[in-house]
């Protein structure tokens, strides 16, 4: 008789509450719980509106990328937009990060505008941050006309995006539209490289920024996605300090949680690798399964296990050296090659793995 499939009740078992405790241990940190989320609204602009206006990437569509493109090309066309906008009051910006500390600099004139900002900021925030600075200097400063220049061309592609869901974004966006009610205000688009002077002197005032700047590290919320990758890295930065002092059998091939997973290889082996690194293979741990008796070494007769294979056995030593795999455990494992010489190697010996 046909049975209604039950609901899938969840999961309450101990592995899910320990996944959790260890969720609630790594976020529990006072540096992730001190910071402040800032809200973002519901654009108050229709996506219909013209950024065309106010966002200049020409710059951006005649530049070939730095290696394609000599020196002395983007400094002329650097100088050639700077000749256009003589009517314009030129404001430069750079966010920067340096030693783990955040900054920002705006460079109106000869005035030089520095702030520490929050180490959860990403780049991308400095940078849109400087943008929003200079765009406040000038509604105080009353400037007329204003070119505001930044070399980060994903933060002007924002700027044109009237569903951006960045904070910081959407109050440059309310800015740049309120003041080109009574004056010209235009973000342009420049390369970060030597050889532009107020690039160069606003990348270093930047730097400068990170210590000494006006302190905002307190005062700013930070964009959800900000917030996201910060968690995101404390999580991995604890969990790689947890694997660093485990004593599994994974931390023996694989040194810390940042190297790359064998993802290139066929499927077959890929499981092969894996349980090379778990020491849990066929000829090591079958007979556990089978009931049968442990396989042996077939070069020496010891019993059969990884380690035996890549470093123990001197019997083996000409055909390691023939397959070129290092009598070390972890410099075998860890490298992709060695481990596909020692599956080539065992298949050899006949050791299933
Ligand atoms: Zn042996």
């Amino acid at each position: 008789m046909y049975q209604i499939p039950r609901r899938p009740q969840p999961h309450t078992g101990t592995k899910n509450t320990e996944i959790r405790s260890l969720v609630k241990n790594y976020t529990s940190n006072s540096e992730l719980q001190n910071i402040s989320l800032s809200h973002p609204k519901l654009p108050p602009f229709p996506p219909w509106t013209s950024t065309s206006d106010f966002i200049d990437l020409s710059i951006y569509d005649l530049f070939f990328g730095k290696a394609n493109t000599p020196e002395t090309v983007y400094r002329s066309l650097y100088q050639e937009k700077i000749n256009h906008l003589n009517q314009f009051t030129k404001i430069l910006t750079d966010g920067s990060i340096f030693n783990g500390s955040r900054g920002c600099a705006i460079i109106v004139n000869d005035d030089i505008y520095r702030f520490k900002l929050p180490n959860s900021f990403s780049i991308f925030s400095c940078k849109a941050f400087a943008i929003l600075g200079s765009l406040n200097i000038t509604a105080q400063l009353d400037l007329d006309n204003v070119a505001i220049f930044s070399d980060l061309k994903s933060v002007i592609e924002a700027l044109k995006n009237f569903n951006s869901p960045d904070s910081i974004i959407q109050q440059c966006q309310s800015k740049i539209i309120n003041l080109n009610l009574s004056k010209k205000v235009k973000v342009i688009w420049i390369p970060s490289h030597e050889g532009i002077t107020g690039n160069e002197l606003a990348d270093r005032e930047a730097k400068e920024a990170t210590t000494s700047g006006i302190d905002l590290t307190h005062q700013l919320p930070t964009t959800t996605a900000d917030f996201k990758k910060t968690t995101k890295k404390h999580i991995y930065d604890k969990w790689n300090t947890r694997w660093s002092n485990g004593l599994s059998h994974l931390h023996k091939s694989r040194k810390n949680i940042y190297e790359p997973r064998p993802h290139k290889q066929r499927r077959m082996n890929q499981c092969a690798i894996i349980r090379l690194r778990i020491g849990h293979t066929k000829f090591s741990n079958g007979h556990l399964l089978t009931k049968s008796t442990p396989k042996t070494c077939p070069a020496c007769n010891e019993p059969a296990s990884v380690s035996h294979a890549i470093e123990s056995c001197s019997e083996l030593n000409q055909l390691r050296l023939q397959y070129k795999i290092p009598n070390q455990l972890q410099n075998t494992l860890n490298d992709e090659r060695h481990c596909l010489q020692l599956i080539k190697m065992l298949k050899s010996l006949e050791l299933n793995y």
